[in-house]
């Protein structure tokens, strides 16, 4: 995930000044590949809480569902899906989901500009633009400790940066 980008408007005013709308609708959209971000990064505690929700050795999990790129460790796909995506639109893992799916879309990827929001969220989520009004503090907040997250500089993820999602994407109990 790249997570560079400007997010400021040219007078330093963020292009989001008024907030942003977001409604998770359970689709499963942004659990899906598109294109260039068909990534799901996991630091080390990411791995240890998907291996123990899914009862696993590290290893085996490591092995199973895991893939090395360019340093990271990435979680790998069921074809165009994440492999823990429910058929109606459920996360198989969801206390354990790793930050970027607690997150999006407040990446600064998807920040960077009215466009590129529209481009990487609107495009492929109606969540985008109705639902929770998260202020630019909020969006900021979330989208720097995801940051600092994959940074390594957070022990750990902080609750108030995480972006809320519909009961439909909580697995079936
Ligand atoms: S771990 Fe869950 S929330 Fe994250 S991409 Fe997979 S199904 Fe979606």
């Amino acid at each position: 995930m790249s997570t560079k980008g400007d997010s400021k408007g040219s007078d330093s005013t963020p292009w989001y000044a008024d907030g942003l709308r977001f409604g998770c609708t359970a689709s499963g959209r942004c659990c899906s590949n598109h294109g260039e971000h068909a990534y799901v990064y996991l630091m080390e505690a990411e791995v240890t809480a998907l291996a123990d929700a899914l009862g696993m050795e590290e290893a085996e999990f490591r092995k199973t569902h895991t893939r090395q790129e360019e340093g990271w460790t990435l979680l790998e796909p069921r074809g165009t899906s994440c492999v823990f995506l429910g058929e109606t639109g459920q996360c198989g893992v969801y206390e354990a989901r790793p930050v970027q799916c607690r997150t999006w879309p407040f990446w600064r990827e998807n920040l960077a500009s009215p466009e590129a929001f529209q481009a990487l969220v609107g495009s492929i989520c109606k969540g985008a633009g109705s639902g929770t009004l998260y202020s630019a503090e909020q969006v900021l907040h979330i989208a720097d400790s995801t940051e600092a997250w994959y940074e390594g500089d957070l022990d750990e993820f902080p609750a108030s940066a995480q972006v809320g999602t519909a009961p439909e994407h909580f697995p079936p109990r």
